[in-house]
């Protein structure tokens, strides 16, 4: 398999710190308000790249932070007059349902910033005793970049060219800096913010430090991808390295990986810029799937324009893939020969190379865009080879071949069976009958059978009510 490698800026081939183990961090929202459609970019492509390491058999340790604390999030809080942890804690449920509807899988682990402040003071105690960071006269601690030999390596700046910027650093009036490329660890409260206690000053930590302490607490001091939007390679992610390997002596993350921006307009999607669609927004408007289908159809390092034609032709993609699931189903309640004939036979090994492309696609860094015509390719093969004659067991065969695949990907192909009215109701009957003959692991089972299928029920004086959950 192979990765393209920001750090090296080469596709280089992967291998993991430990056989069979993929430990991977992402970096995470920052959670004051509905994440937009640019987030939303490196949430479904680093599940799309956690799943299919997933199915090339790795166990994959998942994490991916929450930031909770933070100038912003502080901002809303005081707009509202309330504390920012119910800013963030608001914020991180929605994201939570967004991601869900996204189907984008649970990650492993996923810190809160401030749950790990105890952590952060730890790293940062370290990285003064090595000399790497400082106190300034306010109790700020600062990192100092230039003890740092190998800073720049991410982003492949030098010092150099970066000192052209500190006239501008200087402006942001930090003058107690030894030196303007000098970052913040920890900075001491202002009125009204949450702070912490610590050797320094009452104060909170800089968001790089945070990043650094997860990845460590929950993967350890190496890792094998961490991934972001490529906005975050500098500073955060050079910042990140610097604190991450001055304090273990170790190369801290082996592979680099970062997308591109999701544009509209040719421009960068942002809160600040004004110019965004949360996910709310879309799925007012599409299935989310369709969103997932739109973000995976264009490879992740080129930028993405947001449009409504790619919209509507991913609309259209996934629905061309959903109809050929559903059609194999209603093949599927036909009567048919079991067994495969000597012809499918040899379509299926078609199948089969079919299946071998997907793959080899997935293992060029990733390739979703060529992916995901591999399953139109199937789709195109299954819905000119599946007939009134085929056999059961090769529909069973077509059908659990697109949805592996499109699983791969994320996107659920295979419609929910919704129940009727008059079949939920029957259900129900059976469970008071389960419920009156004493069987109440049925009664249970009945109960837990719909509830799969959405429906709750509600026990009430005058009898059992459902509704769709
Ligand atoms: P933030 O909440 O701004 O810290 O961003 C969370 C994640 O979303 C980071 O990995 C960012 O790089 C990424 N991100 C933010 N905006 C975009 C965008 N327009 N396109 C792609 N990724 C983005
Ligand atoms: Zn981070």
């Amino acid at each position: 398999m192979q990765i393209y490698n920001t750090k090296s800026r080469k596709t280089e081939e992967f291998h993991t710190l430990e056989p069979g183990k993929v430990r991977m961090y992402v970096c995470g929202p920052t959670v004051y308000n509905f994440i937009h459609i640019g987030n939303a970019r490196p949430m479904i492509f680093f599940d799309t790249v956690r799943r299919y390491l997933t199915y090339k058999g790795y166990e994959v340790n998942y994490v991916s932070n929450f930031t909770d604390v933070d100038d912003k999030i502080i901002k809303k809080a005081i707009e509202e007059g309330v504390d920012s942890s119910v800013i963030s804690e608001r914020y991180i449920a929605e994201c939570k349902k967004d991601m869900e509807a996204l189907n984008i899988l649970p990650a492993t682990t996923n810190p809160l910033a401030t749950q790990e402040i105890g952590g952060m003071l730890e790293m940062i105690r370290t990285l003064i005793d090595k000399g790497y960071a400082y106190v300034a006269a306010d109790g700020t601690v600062y990192y100092r970049t230039r003890k740092f030999a190998q800073y720049g390596k991410l982003s492949h700046k030098n010092l150099d060219d970066l000192r052209s910027g500190e006239r501008q650093l200087k402006v942001s009036g930090q003058d107690q800096k030894e030196d303007p490329l000098d970052f913040v660890l920890w900075k001491p409260k202002k009125d009204g913010e949450p702070y912490w206690e610590s050797p320094w000053c009452k104060g909170r930590p800089g968001w790089h430090i945070e990043c650094s302490v997860m990845s460590r607490k929950y993967l350890g001091e190496q890792i094998d991808i961490h991934g972001g939007g490529e906005d975050l390679i500098f500073p955060h992610h050079e910042n990140e390295i610097a604190q991450s390997e001055a304090c273990s002596g170790k190369e801290f993350s082996n592979y680099w990986m970062h997308n591109a921006f999701l544009n509209i307009n040719n421009h960068k999607m942002s809160k600040s810029a004004g110019n965004f669609f949360t996910v709310r927004d879309i799925m007012a408007k599409y299935d989310p799937q369709v969103l997932r289908m739109f973000m995976l159809s264009a490879h992740y390092r080129s930028p993405l324009n947001f449009s409504d034609e790619l919209m509507e032709a991913a609309k259209s993609g996934y629905e061309r893939i959903v109809t050929c699931v559903s059609n194999l189903d209603f093949m599927l309640e036909k009567d048919r020969p079991e067994a495969l004939s000597e012809k499918e036979q040899e379509l299926l090994t078609q199948v089969g190379e079919l299946r071998r492309k997907f793959e080899s696609v997935m293992d060029d860094d990733f390739n979703t865009a060529d992916a995901i015509s591999v399953i139109f390719d199937l789709v195109r093969f299954s819905n000119s080879n599946a007939e009134e004659h085929s056999s059961r067991a090769f529909l069973e065969a077509l059908k659990k071949e697109i949805i592996t695949l499109a699983d791969v990907c994320g996107l659920i192909v295979e419609r929910k069976q919704e129940l009727q009215d008059a079949e939920i109701e029957q259900l129900i009957a059976d469970r008071q009958q389960a419920r009156k003959d004493k069987n109440f692991a049925r009664a249970d089972e009945i109960r837990n059978e719909l509830l799969d299928k959405g429906i709750v029920l509600e026990d009430t004086r005058e009898g059992v009510k459902w509704k769709k959950a």
